[in-house]
């Protein structure tokens, strides 16, 4: 399918690697340019790189903490007018409801909330002026049903979401859509580290505890950043146009909801 979206440039946070990177490179395929972010500059250039070199697209690459203002203002500098953006940062850790202090609280709601306000704050303008825009942020499943362990990461993207379903219908006038996509397991470094959590927490191995967690979803294993990715570029094409304020589950059918 021709997403319609050649030539377009895009701005995709944390896409070093995991579902960032999927995102990426599902774009970069239906020609859209690029501006990558990540913190460490080793993995980001590689990635940038291989994007080149398959698919034939401008790819500028900033290695910056997006949940700084100074790294947020090297990123945005470098984008420019930008027609997608791509939310997207590293998620809290796992805790227990009472450990948590002020500042763990702040940290998550600076990286999972305010950082993707800040990035749609300096960038809707320009896609208003434009007539034409695509934003979807990556949050969790845990939008729909919260993991208790993940308290901090519940908290901040709950936040987004309301965020997002008011201002999705302010800037929907203008050709600019924004939607939530949310995932489930995927098999990335984050859920690497959160088997490994689990592996410690009961004792066992990891192929154990990746099984264990694979039998919790209906689809019986875990979500490929590639498929991720490619629900991601289609929200971010012309086909897209009608779907507004949405959050679209993507976790093989694990959360039980009927709606
Ligand atoms: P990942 O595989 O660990 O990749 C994270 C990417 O983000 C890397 O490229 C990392 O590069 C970059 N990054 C992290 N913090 C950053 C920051 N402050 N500034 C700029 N770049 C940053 O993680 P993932 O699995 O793709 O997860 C992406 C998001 O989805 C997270 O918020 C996660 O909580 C959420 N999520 C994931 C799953 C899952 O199963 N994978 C499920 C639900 C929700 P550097 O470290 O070099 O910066």
């Amino acid at each position: 399918m021709d997403l319609g979206i050649r030539g377009k440039r895009a701005l995709v946070c944390a896409s070093s690697k995991g579902l960032g990177k999927g995102c990426a490179e599902a774009l970069a395929e239906a020609g859209v340019d690029l501006v990558l972010n990540a913190r460490g500059a080793e993995a980001l250039e590689a990635t940038a790189a291989a994007i080149r070199a398959r698919h034939n697209v401008n790819v500028t690459a900033i290695a910056a903490d997006i949940t700084t203002d100074e790294g947020r203002d090297r990123v945005l500098q470098a984008a420019g007018a930008v027609d997608i953006l791509v939310t997207n940062a590293g998620g809290p850790p796992p805790g227990m409801w009472s450990d948590w202090t002020r500042d763990d609280f702040i940290r998550a709601l600076d990286a999972n909330m305010l950082t993707p306000i800040a990035l749609m704050k300096a960038l809707l303008p320009g896609m208003i002026e434009r007539k034409w825009g695509r934003v979807v942020n990556i949050t969790s499943q845990s939008v729909k049903a919260p993991i208790a362990v993940l308290g901090l990461s519940n908290s901040a993207r709950a936040g987004l979401t309301g965020y997002v379903a008011g201002t999705s219908r302010q800037v929907a006038p203008f050709g600019v859509t924004i939607n939530n996509l949310l995932p489930g397991i995927h098999a990335t470094d984050r859920a690497t580290s959160l088997d490994q959590g689990v592996m410690k927490a009961e004792g066992i191995g990891m192929e154990e505890a990746r099984a264990r967690r694979e039998a919790t979803i209906p689809a019986r294993r875990y979500g490929d950043p590639a498929e991720f990715g490619a629900a991601c570029a289609f929200l971010c094409s012309q086909k897209a146009g009608f779907i507004v304020g949405q959050n679209i589950l993507l976790d093989g059918g694990q959360t039980l909801a009927t709606l």
